[in-house]
């Protein structure tokens, strides 16, 4: 795992996401490993899915967000490997430089492989672990659809597919709708590049049109407001004589 390709496509001297320190080996008292999505409104809205290993963020592109439901595989990009730093990014690249537009930290939180030889696995295409999120949790798989050569000739090359497994976390909620908010700031993508300097009109694409959100200023006192959705309320009916 190394950051090369990640800081060949980055100048950051002009994007705020970080450049990351040298990869160092996992200590054997260090804390559990993070995982983290983010929502990335760029040229296309999709869902970047992480999973710390040995020093680096693994990381997927998920077009559609993840899926609860068991019978539902989502397309996953591998993509290249990010710094751990990366994990807490939230704001605005700017527009002309790679992945330009709003990032925001969907979900967070931890995980653990259910594998006893991951590094094995993730050459082989086809992990299992546990997702301990503020939004997503219990078992889930990534497999390899095609392609050959390992984990690392696999980057940028190769589709996964990202899946739940049938456990008590598996539903039938369509999540990335019903829960459009920051796991880490309670915001929304128009939010966040308001904030930042950001194209709004671009980031608001990628909230649901149906959210009714709290005030900018609750949203800013509570660091985890619960995600309130208003379904559209079915229009009265008048009673004709
Ligand atoms: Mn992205």
């Amino acid at each position: 795992m190394a950051l090369n390709e990640y800081r060949k496509k980055r100048r950051f001297n002009v994007t705020p996401e970080p450049a990351g320190e040298t990869s160092v080996a996992r200590q054997a008292n260090a804390p559990a490993l993070k995982y983290v999505i983010q929502k990335h409104r760029a040229s296309h809205l999709h869902y970047d899915f992480r999973l710390e290993w040995k020093g680096v963020l693994l990381s997927w592109a998920v077009p559609k967000g993840p899926s609860l439901d068991p019978a539902v595989k989502r397309l996953a990009m591998h993509v290249e490997d990010h710094p751990l730093e990366y994990a807490s990014f939230e704001g605005v690249i700017p527009e002309g430089e790679y992945g330009g537009g709003t990032v925001m930290v969907w979900d967070e939180g931890t995980w653990e492989p259910e594998q006893p030889d991951f590094d094995a696995a993730l050459a082989k295409g086809d992990l299992k672990f546990t997702l301990r999120g503020k939004k997503l949790g219990g078992s889930w798989a990534l497999v390899r659809t095609h392609g050959y050569g390992g984990y690392r000739a696999s980057v940028g090359k190769s589709s996964w597919l990202l899946i739940k497994h049938r456990d008590e976390f598996a539903s039938q909620e369509d999540i990335a709708a019903a829960q459009p908010f920051s796991a880490a700031t309670g915001r929304l993508l128009a939010d966040i590049a308001r904030e930042n300097g950001g194209n709004v009109q671009k980031a608001a694409t990628g909230d649901p049109a149906d959210v009714v959100r709290p005030t900018a200023a609750k949203a800013k006192r509570a660091p985890r407001p619960k995600p309130e959705i208003r379904r559209k309320a079915a229009a009265p009916r008048t009673r004709r004589r």
